[in-house]
């Protein structure tokens, strides 16, 4: 094997964190070759043209934390960024067969029918809620302890759905809610320590929900661009063995089996991948990564002239509570949120179905997932005629889903990672599971690597 080059250092996948780790390795180390087993960079990060539709086959929108600020200003692609109109900013539940604006203000807090006044007054009574040390707290025991069972039915639930396609019963607090937890642990009180706990502006990035002009795809092969070595396509990782130096790396692709040597390496895949190259360096730390469960999901964007809906397409979407007797998680009306994205006078909806709510629907044909999601949109928004399905996008591993062992496992991982000099884990399932979360991910991977080639 010593005849396998040797190169500053690999990172294994080109997904937002396997980049984000590539372009701050490239500052520090100089040489990195970055391998994915895919068609192009970006992982889920894709975007189509379909018949006018600019169409996101993985995530929709970006939080703008100080970590993607920094990477993208750093890059000179801020301008990249587009801002959701502001007239998006409402967004809306399902309840009793109609769509109920989610509160924004104390009048409209107030209001709402989505809560009881015994759930309001519930609710407000969090900071008189007696401060408790819970280690393992499903994301619903934490909740329901703190804000009451209503408010975990009518909203925490739902904005699970939205976020991870999954269950509050089986996430877990630390995990999701982990500043939450922290700030009862430390203030007594969420709405107290909220209200105290400020972060600093260097840590805040933008306000409000993001895309990039074209589309999260081409902001992805923006980022690939700017990386001196081009990303190696169609080539998968296949194992990493140490020996008292440095890393050997296997990879199989188009031109064959090829091999390269490196002090430092990011393994930037979803777990279930990591498991896999990492097995022959540590059976522990793979069993540990396989544990790590994902929601399967299934997108349909759904082009829709908005004269044949009966409830008006406006502000951000829609999500549906696990009790409504329907399938469909939630749709956001894309087209509201940014105008570039359906030709005039149409809207882009895009909805989101499987999730923990229906996981048989990966594996489902087409007809029968669209005729599920027109028979609940028909519920939900009224359609004097068939909106025309534009594709459908299957993610049999799509989110994962952060147990309440999770917290625990990924310390477990990177102790006994820290005694393997010179690699390091990024990717969604570590500590969030947004694309800003595993854009920061990669950044932490190649800064605890070092920067310095020779050590
Ligand atoms: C349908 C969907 C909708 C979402 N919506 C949103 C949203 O609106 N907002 C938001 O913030 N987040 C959203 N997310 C979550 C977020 O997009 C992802 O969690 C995040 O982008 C994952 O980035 P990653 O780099 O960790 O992994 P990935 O994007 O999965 O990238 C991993 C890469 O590793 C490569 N790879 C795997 N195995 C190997 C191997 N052996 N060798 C080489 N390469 C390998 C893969 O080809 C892939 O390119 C969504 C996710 C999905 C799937």
């Amino acid at each position: 094997m010593t005849g396998a080059p040797e190169v500053g250092a690999v990172v294994v996948g080109a997904g937002i964190a396997g980049l984000a780790a590539a372009l701050e390795l490239q500052s520090t180390t100089g040489e990195v070759v970055v391998i994915d087993a895919s068609d192009r960079p970006g992982g889920v990060l894709r975007t189509d043209h379909i018949s006018g539709y600019v169409i996101e086959r993985g995530p929709n929108t970006l939080q703008v934390k100080a970590p993607v600020l920094g990477l993208l200003r750093g890059r000179k692609l801020e301008s990249s960024l587009v801002r959701a109109d502001s007239e998006s900013r409402r967004r809306f539940l399902f309840r009793d067969g109609r769509l109920e604006p989610v509160p924004m203000s104390p009048l409209a807090f107030v209001r709402t029918p989505l809560l009881t006044a015994r759930g309001k007054l519930r609710l407000l009574a969090e900071p008189f809620v007696r401060r408790r040390h819970v280690t393992g707290e499903s994301v619903a025991e934490f909740t329901g302890r703190r804000l009451g069972a209503e408010a975990v039915g009518s909203l925490v639930g739902p904005f699970l759905t939205g976020v991870y396609a999954g269950d509050e019963e089986q996430l877990g607090a630390e995990a999701v809610f982990g500043s939450l937890v922290e700030l009862e642990r430390r203030y007594g009180s969420i709405a107290l320590g909220g209200l105290l706990a400020r972060r600093p502006r260097s840590e805040r990035g933008l306000r409000g929900v993001y895309s990039a002009v074209e589309g999260l795809g081409p902001l992805a092969r923006k980022l690939s661009e700017q990386l001196v070595e081009p990303p190696a396509l169609g080539s998968r990782v296949t194992a990493l063995r140490r020996d008292a130096t440095q890393w050997h790396v296997s990879v199989s692709g188009p031109g064959g089996d090829r091999r390269f040597r490196a002090r430092r390496v990011v393994v930037a895949t979803p777990a279930y991948a990591a498991a896999e190259i990492l097995r022959g360096s540590g059976g522990e730390v793979a069993d540990a990564l396989a544990a790590i469960e994902y929601a399967p999901v299934v997108g349909i964007p759904l082009a829709v002239d908005p004269n044949e809906v009966r409830t008006p397409i406006e502000g951000f979407g829609f999500l549906v509570p696990r009790d409504a007797g329907i399938a469909l998680l939630g749709t956001l009306f894309m087209s509201r949120m940014f105008r570039n994205r359906a030709p005039k006078g149409h809207e882009l909806l895009q909805c989101i179905l499987g999730g923990r709510r229906w996981p048989e629907a990966i594996d489902l044909p087409d007809d029968v997932v669209i005729g599920q999601l027109l028979e609940d949109l028909e519920r939900i928004l009224g359609l004097r005629a068939e909106p025309r399905a534009l594709a459908v996008t299957r993610w049999r591993r799509a989110i994962p889903q952060p147990d309440r062992e999770h917290v625990r496992r990924i310390a477990g991982i990177r102790a006994t990672l820290s005694g393997l000099p010179g690699i390091a884990l990024a990717g969604a399932y570590l500590d969030g599971v947004s694309v800003a979360d595993a854009l920061a991910s990669g950044i932490r991977a190649a800064r605890e690597l070092g920067g310095d080639p020779s050590s």
